[in-house]
């Protein structure tokens, strides 16, 4: 599985980083979902390989606009790239009156279907090509989730010990058997199931939209590989803003992540107010360091078009760093 950072900053971009938009795919598959899509997130996709014809599901995951402007500009790019395909979009109500209004302003006839599903009448986990998607409830000043994607389609391995015990001499038959299907060979009923087992657990990830209250995401953190979430500012900073904006600061999801032993935690959605040296104001750093002193899991600071594989023994490794 991959996860691929397209925009990590909070609010408006800086130079270094565009506004809200994360690509999963699983490792080397042309299809991808999209989730969030903040303005100029398509011409971020432009600098990676990934492409609109192939994307197969935007997830959004709340109204505030560095998390959704983004979308039209890259509809009416997948039109004129000559998109068929139907491109399915899961988002608030609101979002859909949002296309809408601007699809019809700007007199542009889409040359696909988009299959709108509102996160209001959403009661039932989704199922994609290669992932089952379900919505988890934050708080924010506007409804705002977290998407948990879990993976699907995993292989089966053949059982070659026990092919071998009861002496099935290798033939066409193993492949069927590894495919999942039932076989008779020599009069005798072989059950896939017997001989095969699941080539490794299901890879789980979550990517949240703004919240404060990360307790929230508590019920679905049990075998959960990576969690992304936003870390607007440091404790201090939230302290000095009040609670009014409804963000995490660095301190409290570096302690819930202790406190549910995730091994993987990468934060994201900063604020433009911290920048890198050479810089005299506020440090990316300062982040990093917060959440270092409550987390001892690997912790990641997304960048721009980092690039991070999962892979099958849910171990994280940064692929292609952005710089
Ligand atoms: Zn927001």
């Amino acid at each position: 599985m991959e996860l691929i950072f397209l925009g990590t900053s909070a609010g408006s971009p800086t130079k270094r980083r565009n506004v809200s938009a994360c690509a999963l795919r699983k490792f080397g598959a042309k299809r991808w979902y999209l989730v969030d899509c903040g303005e100029g997130t398509q011409h971020q996709i432009l600098h990676t390989k990934l492409s609109i014809m192939h994307l197969e599901a935007i997830f959004i995951t709340h109204i505030h606009g560095d998390h959704c402007y983004g979308l039209p500009g890259l509809l009416a790019s997948a039109m004129m790239s000559g998109r068929t395909e139907a491109l399915s979009i899961v988002a608030p109500q609101a979002i859909q009156r949002f296309i809408e209004a601007v699809l019809d302003t700007t007199e542009l006839p889409l040359s696909f279907e988009i299959n709108f599903q509102s996160l209001e009448s959403l009661d039932k986990t989704l199922k994609f090509r290669h992932f089952k998607v379900q919505k988890i409830s934050l708080s924010h000043r506007v409804a705002s989730v977290a998407y948990h994607f879990c993976e699907t389609g995993i292989g089966l391995r053949l059982d070659v010990e026990k092919l071998n015990a009861d002496k099935i001499a290798s033939g066409p038959h193993w492949n069927q058997l590894q495919k999942g299907l039932d076989v008779e060979v020599e009069g005798q009923n072989l059950r896939s199931s017997d001989y095969t087992f699941v080539a490794h657990a299901p890879r789980k990830v979550i990517i949240g939209g703004d919240n404060d209250s990360p307790q929230l995401l508590a019920p679905f953190c049990e075998g959960l590989d990576v969690l992304v979430h936003e870390a607007t500012y440091s404790q201090q900073m939230s302290d000095k803003i009040g609670p009014a904006p409804q963000h995490c600061s660095a301190k409290a999801l570096a302690e819930f992540a202790q406190q549910q032993q995730l091994g993987n935690l990468i934060m994201t959605h900063f604020s433009p107010r911290y920048q890198y040296p050479p810089s005299k104001g506020l440090l990316i750093t300062e982040l990093e360091d917060e959440a270092k002193s409550y987390y001892s899991g690997q912790l990641h600071l997304a960048n721009d078009f980092d690039n991070f594989r999962l892979t099958s023994k849910g171990e994280l490794k940064l692929l292609i760093p952005s710089s």
